[in-house]
């Protein structure tokens, strides 16, 4: 989703929930568990390598290591194809000798597998690789000697795809030197006597060479010389005489077939015919030598080219036969014993250690612990106990020898019966991904979601602590709920914790298990390590608190609040109260009450709006009403004033008659004059005239 939110921004499909297409015939680890379960990568960066993978790999190929990983990552699911890995196993084990030879066959093998990569890469690709790769194929008939006399059924058909690559290898035997140079344009690359042009070339460059030697001595024999003249060679020049100046003294007379090239500070440079001549020879020589040997190599190279897949093939099966043979040297090693699988949906463990802790862990004997898991009456081992008992490194120990089962090798426990597991999931441990952005618990519930969605029951769930990341109440009753939950969908589980009213449940496959410690007169405490039934109601967190110092009335205060809260904890008795039937309506129905809340509440925000909404209508139309009654109070109140107006005109006539009687003001008249002149008769608004008009009038009116 984030990817997709990257990349496509406002393209993002409706997607409610993803499915994982799985890939058949493979126990699915997802990468949670693989991280988790410290198979290939270990949790810390720091400190030595304890992977799964670091402790088995005792293989002797690359292409091995490789499958390694990948038998690791990929364990099988298919019965058939386990035992066969696991007959191949027990044969490489009982045969000692058979196995010591065959691993020391691998050890100089090489990486087959990259050397004919490489190979195809016909820029990159040198002699050297060619040699690589003849070297490697030359071990092959002596494994597949060795693997063919021990007579295995099993391996048969691998065998039958390791080849031996006879042709290739005599072609890369006879014509390539054994220390070729890493340059392939540069010659040098192909032995004498395999093709005849590069041998007459060769004899030409090596005489020309002598030649020329023979050339020095002879020029040298003229003047009796013994220094002072040598030939030597540039890319300008090419092969030249080089005189010093002293030794010219002696010569005093340069012979005519001299030609002077280049004057140095206490030397000159000369040519002649016959330096010229075989100068030429050499170096036509050398320049169709290099060409030629470099076709020649790239004609090798396309020959053993053609053979990649039946390499690579080879190569994997040689892989095939290095991890198993590793498989058996471990089991033999480690003490390893091999297990029984079925499908019976069962997991019968006697006496299981923890394939990488008990390796590690040498100071301390490991001691090993039973399991026993099925679908109907010990389907969720609830395990308790202190601090460092073991109850992590148990319940890793059993996903491990599950794992390692099904990956067709021996597991390090006294007899193992696992039927078969298509799916592990684990939750463990706190650890924050802040790069992702996610706090600790939203990793914890993350992951106990991909589990209460994805989980069948052929599935192995491993829970090492749920509902720490929060406040105590809410991670009770999430852990409550989810261990009720698991139990329903009837899930192999393993569970670990530390709220001990949780071993109180009622339900029918849940089973009790304990770690314990022992607590010396001394205050000291010794780690029985040993799995026991029923469980444990201390965590000794405040005897670990006060081994650690805390003071006194401090840890004796603890004790007592630890009584008082023990004696009227309502989680408990809720716990109690729960059996096979309860009812998971309640929680239920106060979600979907939630839901109903959140969704009354959304209506009657809606009427609200509505109703403000036709408010606003009623108050819009009771304006715009409003508004044509202004508008016709106005248009009436217009008339009105016209009506008014009309009748001043006639007044006004009356007055203006008046006018002709003589005005004796001159002044006055003038001024009446201007007045009459700044009226705009055709420009002036209506108002403005209005109000000549008036002060025309009143003007007149005081003239009279
Ligand atoms: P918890 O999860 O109960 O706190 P761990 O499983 O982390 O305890 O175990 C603490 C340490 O005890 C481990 O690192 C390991 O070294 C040691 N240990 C655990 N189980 C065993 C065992 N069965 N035998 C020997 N040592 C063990
Ligand atoms: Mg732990």
């Amino acid at each position: 989703m984030a990817f997709l939110k990257d990349t496509q921004r406002d393209l993002i499909p409706n997607i409610f929930k993803i499915n994982l297409i799985q890939e058949k015939n493979i126990l699915h680890l997802d990468y949670i568990t693989q991280r988790n379960l410290e198979l290939i990568h270990s949790l810390w960066e720091r400190g030595k390598e304890a992977t799964l993978y670091s402790i088995f790999n005792q293989t002797h190929t690359p292409m091995g290591a490789r499958l390694l990983k990948k038998f690791i990552l990929q364990p099988l699911i298919d019965i058939e194809e386990i035992n066969q890995r696991l007959n191949i196993v027990q044969k490489f084990k009982n045969n000692i000798f058979l196995r010591s030879d065959l691993r020391e066959e691998l050890k100089v093998i090489g990486d087959l597998e990259r050397y004919i990569n490489r190979l195809n890469y016909s820029g990159r690709a040198n002699a050297r690789d060619l040699i690589n790769i003849k070297n490697s194929l030359e071990k092959i008939p002596k494994i597949k000697e060795l693997l063919e006399k021990a007579r295995i059924p099993e391996i048969s058909e691998f065998i039958k795809k390791i080849k031996t690559f006879n042709e290739i290898r005599s072609l890369i035997e006879v014509s390539i030197k054994d220390n070729p140079p890493t340059t392939i344009r540069e010659g040098n690359i192909i032995k004498d006597g395999f093709n005849d042009k590069v041998d007459e070339l060769r004899d030409i460059i090596d005489n020309g060479k002598k030649y020329i030697l023979e050339y020095e001595k002879e020029q040298k024999r003229r003047w009796n010389l013994t220094t002072g003249l040598k030939i030597g060679f540039n890319n300008i020049l090419g092969y030249y005489i080089e005189i010093t100046l002293r030794t010219l003294k002696i010569i005093k007379n340069i012979p005519n077939e001299y030609v002077e090239r280049a004057t140095l500070k206490n030397a000159k440079r000369y040519t002649t015919q016959r330096l010229k001549e075989l100068e030429d020879k050499i170096i036509n020589a050398e320049e169709k030598i290099n060409d030629l040997e470099y076709e020649i190599f790239n004609t090798i190279r396309e020959n053993v080219e053609k053979e990649t897949i039946n390499v690579l093939e080879t190569a994997q099966n040689i892989a095939v036969i290095d991890v198993l043979a590793c498989f058996a040297e471990i089991a033999e090693q480690y003490n390893y014993s091999r297990p029984f699988i079925n499908k019976e949906n069962k997991i019968i463990i006697k006496a299981g250690r923890h394939p990488v802790v008990e390796q590690i862990n040498i100071d301390e004997q490991f001691i090993p612990n039973d399991c026993y898991l099925d679908n109907e009456k010990d389907q969720l081992l609830i395990i308790t106990g202190p601090n460092m008992a073991g109850k992590s490194t148990y319940l890793r120990q059993v996903a491990l020898i599950c794992i390692i089962a099904q990956m067709g090798c021996f597991v390090p426990a006294k007899s193992a019966t696992i039927g078969i597991i298509d799916q592990i999931f684990t939750r463990i441990g706190a650890s924050d991904d802040l790069a992702r952005k996610l706090s600790t618990f939203m990793i914890e519930m993350t992951e106990t979601a991909k589990i209460l969605n994805y989980a069948t029951k052929k599935s192995l769930v491993i829970i090492d602590e749920l509902g720490r990341g929060t406040s105590t109440s809410d991670g009770q009753s999430i852990a409550m709920a989810t261990l009720e939950k698991l139990h329903e969908m009837k899930v192999k589980t393993l569970f670990s914790t530390h709220y001990h009213p949780l071993t109180e449940i009622n339900l029918q496959r849940v089973k009790n298990y304990h770690l314990d410690i022992i607590e010396n007169d001394d205050g000291s405490i010794n780690f029985v390590r040993t799995l026991k039934t029923g469980s444990t109601d201390k965590s000794y967190g405040i005897h670990v608190a006060k081994l650690a110092g805390i003071p006194d009335d401090v840890i004796i205060r603890a004790f007592e609040i630890l009584e008082q809260i023990e004696e009227k904890d309502p989680f408990r008795t809720a716990v109690r109260e729960n059996g096979e039937n309860i009812s998971t309506t309640k929680h239920y129905d106060k979600i979907i009450n939630g839901k109903k809340v959140e969704l009354e509440k959304l209506y009657s925000e809606l009427k609200t709006l509505r109703d403000s909404l036709n408010e606003c209508n009623e108050d819009l139309s009771k304006t715009e009403k409003n508004l044509e009654i202004r508008k016709k109070q106005i248009k009436e109140l217009e008339l009105n004033i016209e009506a008014k107006e009309v009748k001043t005109p006639i007044k006004k006539k009356f007055v203006q008659t008046r006018l002709f009687e003589p005005i004796t003001d001159k002044e006055k008249f003038m001024d009446l004059l201007n007045l009459i002149n700044n009226i705009d008769l055709n420009g002036d608004l209506p108002e403005k005239f209005k109000d000549h008009i008036t002060e025309l009038k009143n003007k007149i009116e005081k003239l009279i």
